[in-house]
């Protein structure tokens, strides 16, 4: 009877273990637990679980960086219109929302399929896209400073602080547009 009470791992089967998937129940060793907010559970467990999650086609990773690309590259377009004629304080309003509308646009062209990935692909596609008005903001500011423009030259990367602090908003927005993790909801 003590024999049969000793569990093995079922890959491993000359390891002997205390641990058992929480899923399929097969006992597995500490080699082969991968702990999940559920507790332990076997590696084919866990890979079968993330493949309902990740619905994402190989495409999706070049439509939705390229989408939030091009809708990064207009939002930051109209930041640099607004911090440099208007109130740079808009942006607070403005980035938000465009941030939403980005992630609303990237999830239809999707179509909803999902994956971490997939979010993180986006915003790494909302950063890129805001680079060029990022780039072009910044350059004259950094010459004038480099040729002696001292405060100056530093009162002209204002427009570029508003850029930064536009991604720091809008990103987050998007991702959880693009993600469903919202709060309240
Ligand atoms: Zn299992
Ligand atoms: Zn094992």
């Amino acid at each position: 009877m003590t024999q049969s009470d000793t569990l093995y791992c079922y890959v491993h089967p000359n390891r002997p273990t205390t641990l058992r998937c929480n899923r399929c129940e097969r006992p597995i060793c500490v080699d082969c637990a991968v702990l999940t907010p559920t507790g332990y559970r076997c590696r084919e467990c866990v890979r079968a679980q993330q493949k309902i999650f990740d619905t994402a086609e190989w495409y999706d990773y070049i439509v939705a960086f390229i989408t939030a690309a091009i809708g990064s590259a207009i939002s930051s377009g109209l930041i640099l219109i607004v911090s440099g004629f208007f109130f740079g304080i808009l942006v607070l309003f403005i980035a938000p929302g465009a941030g939403a509308v980005i992630g609303n646009i990237v999830l239809r062209f999707i179509k909803n399929r999902r994956s971490r990935a997939l979010f993180m692909t986006s915003a790494v596609g909302m950063v890129a896209g805001a680079l060029p008005a990022l780039i072009l903001v910044s350059l004259p500011a950094l010459v004038g400073l480099l040729s002696g423009g001292g405060v100056r030259g530093l009162a002209g990367l204002l427009p570029a602080i508003w850029e930064v602090v536009y991604l720091f908003m809008a990103v987050p927005a998007a991702y959880t547009q693009i993600s469903g993790i919202r709060i309240g909801r």
